[in-house]
């Protein structure tokens, strides 16, 4: 398990992701990536490595959009290439996610969803969480996150953004660490502190079973039954 940091505020995302991550480093990590909302579409870098590699084949502060997940990855189903990496999407390309944690009934849940005619594009447990947040999507993307975690088991820190709502960002915990951090005309997301210190103090803590919808001057939080 290792890092997340998200954010939704007036800022470009980006740059506050890539600063985020590297305050997330000491824990080691096998790869990164960022994803961010802009003009209705996702966009999606990572790669293997260290952030400072990486960076040098992407411009991460050239990346546009006010809203953005990133993760670093350590590893626990699939190996460590870029494919691999987060985030991931659905098959449509409209939602993006992050997750540390493990998904206990991946294999399961991947069965059901590969009959429904989903196409996976890595070997994680965490692309599931995508593909069933798509099966469930209707408009709502809290409804539509809400019902794809009532089907999980395991743990997780997650944040979700989507192109068709890109007024918000969402977050769920269960057995992994997940933050908040309260700012002016910003939020953000998570799994430790120093990620986002830099920009706020004001931080709740989301507890087991607890999901977050955030915008950029509100944050909710409710329980995911
Ligand atoms: N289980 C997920 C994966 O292997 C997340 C690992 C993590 O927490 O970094 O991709």
């Amino acid at each position: 398990m290792c890092g997340i940091i998200g954010y939704i505020g007036k800022s470009k995302a980006a740059p506050i992701l890539i600063e985020g991550l590297k305050r997330l480093e000491y824990r080691g990590y096998d790869s990164a990536g960022i994803s961010t909302i802009n003009e209705n579409n996702i966009i999606i870098e990572k790669d293997i490595g260290k952030i400072h590699e990486i960076e040098n084949k992407i411009n991460f502060k050239d990346i546009d959009g006010f809203v953005g997940v990133s993760q670093c990855r350590w590893a626990t189903h699939g190996g460590v290439t870029k494919e691999n990496a987060h985030p991931h999407t659905d098959c449509t390309g409209d939602i993006s996610i992050v997750h540390n944690g493990i998904i206990e009934n991946f294999s399961e849940l991947k069965e059901k969803l590969l009959k429904k005619d989903h196409k996976f594009k890595s070997l994680t447990d965490t692309e599931v969480i995508a593909h069933l947040i798509e099966d469930n999507y209707d408009g709502n993307i809290e409804e539509a996150t809400r019902k794809a975690l009532k089907q999980i088991e395991g743990s997780y820190a997650l944040g979700v953004i989507c192109s068709k709502e890109p007024d918000k960002l969402i977050a769920a915990r269960n057995e992994s660490p997940l933050i908040l951090g309260l700012g002016k005309d910003e939020n953000f997301i998570a799994s430790d502190v120093p990620a986002i210190l830099k920009y706020t103090n004001k931080v709740i803590y989301l507890e087991n079973n607890e999901m977050a919808i955030l915008t950029k001057n509100n944050v909710s939080i409710k329980d995911i039954d």
